[in-house]
């Protein structure tokens, strides 16, 4: 066994505290990680929190990880000790539906198991994630951590990096499209490069009138503020793809109109409360697609990986220890975050 060395939540309500536990030892296809960076997504929150449902608790959140092998078992192929490498969200899936077998093991039909909330397939306790000084994994759901990325501003490639270029190359974001990318956090910033970094224009929608600057430097060529009326018909009738990473309700309704014919609007924050869906006719006169997408497959998030290392793309951060993990939380709740903390797990036992 593994002691790990890790911050958890004990309850809906409590602030995350340190905790210890055990990981298991590497089994023949596990390879065990050292953790260095662990990125903070606002479903470590959501979930801590208890808003997608009952969890167990503790509850170690974090999957945006990034550390180095320092073991591995007898038949681990693809890498060795010393090789920097990532975990995402996901830790296992049945491996062999139809999902699992096309490399989208996001969507497997027998449940993927997840880096954290999950039920551990070896040992049947809770899955746990990176905030945390040690993991061990199955190496098919491991990816390596290409040279030349900064380590501790690639960890949120993992959940924002792959989140938003999934869904820009299943819409194909490319040169001559305009694509609309709604809210400035986490994922919001990976969206904006991903898509310039493609050759797409990119409008951004904020509610946050003072990260329009941003926004700019990040690679948006107009900035909208979601709330102005006036802003909003500037851009009517202008836009073939937007990426919704909103994390709390809001009217889709304005958002509809910006779309072109055959535009699609695809969501993909994670508030709980049922969307006001427009009219009907909003759809049928133009065509118009309303979409969702989860993160992204083992395969795609190393394309993802290799991709931004090409066009030096990493995640804007803000290195925290990790006893400021609550303050952390409490500040992207309030849209405050520039544009993702990371935790230096080297903090956690200080
Ligand atoms: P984040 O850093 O907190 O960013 C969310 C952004 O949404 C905020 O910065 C803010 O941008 C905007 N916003 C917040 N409240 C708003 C409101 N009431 N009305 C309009 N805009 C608002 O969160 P994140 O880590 O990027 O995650 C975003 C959401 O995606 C979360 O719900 C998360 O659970 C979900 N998620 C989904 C997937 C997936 O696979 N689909 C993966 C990861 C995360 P402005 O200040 O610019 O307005
Ligand atoms: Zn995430
Ligand atoms: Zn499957």
């Amino acid at each position: 066994m593994i002691p790990t060395k890790a911050y958890a939540a004990h309850s809906a309500t409590d602030p995350l505290a340190p905790w210890t536990f055990e990981r298991r030892a590497p089994g023949p296809h596990d390879v065990q990680i050292r953790i260095r960076y662990c990125g903070v997504c606002h479903s470590d929150l959501h979930t801590v929190r208890g808003e997608w449902g009952d969890i167990a608790y503790p509850q170690v959140p974090g999957h945006e990880i990034i550390g180095e092998v320092v073991a591995r078992g007898a038949a681990v192929g693809k890498y060795k000790v010393g090789d920097m490498v990532g975990v995402g969200c996901l830790v296992d899936s049945c491996r062999t539906c139809a999902s699992c077998n096309d490399g989208l093991e996001q969507y497997c039909e027998g449940g993927f198991t997840g880096t954290y909330g999950g039920v551990e397939k070896e040992t049947g306790r809770p899955t746990q994630g990176g905030y945390s000084d040690a993991i061990v994994v199955d190496e098919r759901f491991v990816v390596r951590i290409p040279d030349g990325l900064d380590p501790a501003a690639a960890a949120p490639l993992l959940c924002a990096g792959i989140t938003t270029y999934s869904p820009l190359r299943e819409w194909k974001a490319g040169p001559g499209k305009r694509v609309g990318v709604v809210g400035l956090g986490g994922l919001g910033h990976m969206a904006v490069k991903l898509a310039r970094a493609m050759g797409a224009e990119v409008v951004l929608f904020t509610t946050s009138p003072d990260k329009a600057e941003d926004a700019r430097r990040l690679g948006a060529t107009d900035v909208v503020l979601s709330k102005d009326e006036a802003e909003m018909a500037r851009v009517a009738n202008t836009l073939d793809l937007i990426l919704d990473t909103v994390s709390a309700p809001h009217d889709l309704g304005p958002l509809m109109n910006t779309l072109r014919r055959d535009g699609t609007l695809v969501l993909l924050g994670g508030n709980v409360v049922p969307h006001d869906v427009p009219p009907a006719m909003v759809f049928v006169f133009s065509r118009k697609r309303l979409a969702g997408s989860l993160i992204g497959g083992l395969p795609e998030t190393q394309e993802m990986l290799d991709f931004c290392a090409e066009h030096g793309i990493v995640s804007d951060i803000e290195l925290i220890a990790a006893k400021d993990i609550n303050t952390a939380y409490e500040r992207m709740l309030k849209s405050d975050v520039k544009y993702r903390f990371v935790i230096d797990i080297a903090t956690i036992g200080a």
